[in-house]
Order: structure tokens, then sequence, then C-alpha cells
């Protein structure tokens, strides 16, 4: 059961929907061109609550649970992705291993300020050779006294320039027959030894920024180790991600059908010869393709959070759901930018923002060929216990 009724949830959606359209989609260009959301759209996210939506209602988020994420999920990914992203590490990859793994101690420290926004949180994992694989990640923490000692190097972290906290996952020992030997700390952005490496210059999502991140010696109390426990730090990464699959998913419905609305009303109003485009047959198929793979994506998605939320499949439905919606959303982005023809390679024309911003999502919080692992894995694995 959610914390948030049927009756408010439709409220913070329609207020959702309404701050995406009216504030953010006519700054779009702006977003792209300086390479930042404006402060006056982060002071207006904060105010809504967005850094906290999906943060528990005890520590102070809105509390919405997946169901009702997907569908916020949805109206944000109908505009610059980035904006979300300024919000999306805090209510999903690094929020919820607090909220699914934290102490009692650590929920009360970190969860209000993150649910406000005034403090970001970033999620640690990816090293270099250690992405699609993180259980071989080389960060490690060692323990001094009743210190612990992390040392290593993160990249591609989303938020990092901009973060306060750090949920960084380390090894504390070699993988064993226990487990694989990865923890989760929590690193201070502005604990000495932390140091946050310079923008990355990326293919698209203008506004949203990532960079590495390098661990020094860096001195954390045994309080930083996540649910007090050395063997947590795997699984928390893995179930942070399962859930974040279903939102990445909606995101790709929602950009998919941004880029659909966009196609129809250039086919309905261009000409070619004095003929609108969107009489000539073959437009009308790749349209037809874009909206039967938007609908099909949207019906996938809510099944998959309503799988999530009763716990009847945490493991296949999300990688399927990402796998399916972030490969359609790359198919509907490049049919957008055809039926637009030369104007759709054009910047400041919406289909080539929603172009390069898509392309992401195929690869970030599991690729489609590692969605794809996981699901015939799954499937294989369930055979053979059901022997
Ligand atoms: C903009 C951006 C933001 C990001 N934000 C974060 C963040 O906030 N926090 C974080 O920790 N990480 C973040 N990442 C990292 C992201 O999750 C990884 O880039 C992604 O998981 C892929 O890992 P990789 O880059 O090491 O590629 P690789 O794993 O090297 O993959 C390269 C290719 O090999 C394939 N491949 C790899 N292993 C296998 C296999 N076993 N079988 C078949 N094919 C395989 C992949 O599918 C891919 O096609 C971000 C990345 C980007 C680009």
């Amino acid at each position: 059961m959610s914390e948030v009724s049927d009756e408010d949830f439709a409220e913070i959606l329609a207020q959702t929907r309404h701050f995406v359209r009216t504030s953010v989609v006519p700054r779009e260009t702006e977003i792209l061109a300086e390479d930042r959301v404006p402060d006056d759209l982060r002071e207006q996210a904060k105010t809504m609550g967005l850094f906290g939506y999906a943060i528990p209602q005890q520590w102070g988020g809105l509390g919405l649970d997946l169901r009702q994420d997907v569908e916020l999920a949805m109206e944000l990914g109908y505009t610059s992705l980035a904006v979300r992203s300024m919000f999306g590490t805090n209510n999903g990859i690094a929020g919820q291993v607090l909220v699914g793994f934290g102490t009692e101690e650590q929920k009360s420290r970190w969860l209000a300020p993150i649910a406000t926004g005034d403090v970001v949180a970033s999620f640690a994992l990816t090293e270099p050779g250690a992405g699609s694989n993180p259980a071989g990640l080389l960060t490690k923490a060692v323990r001094d006294g009743s210190d612990w000692l992390i040392t290593g190097q993160k990249r591609f972290i989303t938020n990092a320039p901009t973060a306060n906290l750090f949920i960084v996952f380390a090894r504390t020992r070699p993988a064993d027959a226990q487990g694989a030997g990865i923890a989760v700390f929590l690193v201070p952005a502005d604990a000495a030894g932390v140091e946050v490496g310079a923008k990355d210059a990326k293919m698209g999502q203008e506004g949203a920024w990532t960079s590495d991140v390098s661990f020094t010696d860096v001195r954390v109390p045994d309080a930083a180790l996540v649910g007090g426990s050395e063997d947590l730090g795997y699984r928390a990464a893995l179930t942070s991600l399962a859930r974040g699959r279903v939102h990445i998913a909606a995101l790709a419905v929602g950009a998919a059908q941004r880029a659909l609305d966009e196609s129809v009303a250039y086919a309905a109003a261009a000409t070619q010869g004095g003929t609108p485009i969107g009489n000539f047959q073959l437009v009308q198929a790749m349209l037809a393709d874009q909206q039967t793979g938007v609908l099909a994506g949207r019906a996938m998605v809510r099944d998959a959070a309503r799988m999530w939320v009763s716990e009847q499949d945490r493991r296949i439905a999300p990688s399927a759901a990402k796998l399916f919606c972030t490969e359609m959303a790359g198919k509907v982005a490049d049919l957008a930018v055809q039926i637009h023809g030369g104007t759709g390679y054009m910047r400041g024309v919406p289909v080539e923002r929603i172009y390069r911003d898509v392309r992401l999502l195929r690869l970030y919080e599991g690729t489609s060929e590692i969605q794809r692992l996981i699901i015939g894995s799954g499937l294989v694995k369930a055979a053979q216990q059901r022997g």
C-alpha cells in the first residue's frame, strides 16, 4: 500500500505535469546551451518536493511507491532529461540504498536533507574496468581502529560535481564463499581525501553532470558503514539498480511520447510541394510505429511497477521493461529525426536533443546486453530450480 492516496497522487502528478510543460519545456534550449538547469527551476523542484518524492514520509519525502514513481517519471521524461537527473540520484539509486539498507541512525541523519534537496546524494559504484561487472570493483575499505580508510577511483558519477554525500561501494575483502566482499559507505563530499574531477563532456543530457571521483585514504567512522554490515553492499547495489530500471523504463516512455508528439505536430504542418508530409503513407507508417512503441512501453512499465510493489517479480520484469522501453525510445527518437528531415538534425529542435538524451538510457543502470543476461539467466535458473 502506498503512503499516498490516489487522490493526493493525482494532485502531485498534475502539478508535476504543469511544472514540466509550462516551466521546463520553454527553457529546454537554455538548459542545452548553458549546460545547466537554471537555479529557479531547481528551487521550484525543491519546493514541490521532487528531490524526495520516493523517500518515505517518515523521513520527509512524499512517499510515492514505484507504481506512482513511474507515472511521475513518464511526465519528467517529456522534457530535458537533465531536470529529472538533478533529483534522480536522491530518489533513486543513492537514496534507495539508505531507505532499504541504512540503520535507523543513518536514515535519520541523512534522509530528511536528501528529501528536501539540501543534500545531493550520488551513487558511486562504477570504476574503470568495473561497470557492467561491479563485482570486479577495486576500491578498498580497510579498518583502522574504529574507523575505515577508503581508497579508489570511481567514474561517470551522476551529480558528483554538486554532491554533498557519496554512497561509495568498496571492497573490504576478496570475494569468497560468503559473498562479493563489497560494503557500502556514506562519505561526505567534504571529507579529506575526496577529489571530484572535472565535469565530463557528454553526448547529451546537457545540464546533467557527471565526473570522476577519487578517494585517497578517506577516513570515515564505523557509523558510515551502511546497515552496519560489511556484507550487504553488493545486494544493496543490485536491489537499488533493479528498482531504478523500472524508473528508467518510464523515463524512456516519457521521452518517446514527446518525440511522437513533436513528430505528429511536424508531420501535420510541414509541407512538400504543397502537401503536408503527414499525408504521405510512408510518414504515417513511421508515426504508427512510434505510437505502437509508446503504448506497448507504457503498458509494460505499469505492469513491471505493479509486480515490483507486490514483490511478485523484482528481477526479470525490471530488466525486461528497461530493455524494451529504452530500445523502443531509441527507435522512436530515430524515427522522429527521420520524420523531421534535415530539420531534425538541427540544434534547438526538440527531437535532435531527444535523440541524444535517450541514447544514455541503453547504457547506464545496466546496458541492454546486461538486461538480456539477467532475463535469460533468470529464466533458465528458475526452470532448473523447478527441476
Ligand atoms: C552519463 C552517465 C552517468 C552515469 N552515472 C553513474 C552513476 O551515477 N553511478 C555509477 O556508479 N555509475 C554511473 N554510470 C556508469 C554506468 O552505469 C556504466 O557506464 C554502465 O554500467 C556500463 O559500464 P561500462 O561503461 O564500464 O561499460 P562496459 O561494461 O565496459 O561495457 C562495454 C560493452 O561491453 C558489453 N558487456 C560488458 N560485459 C558484458 C558481458 N558480461 N556480456 C556481454 N556484454 C558485455 C556492454 O553491454 C557494452 O556493450 C554512468 C554512466 C554514464 C555514461
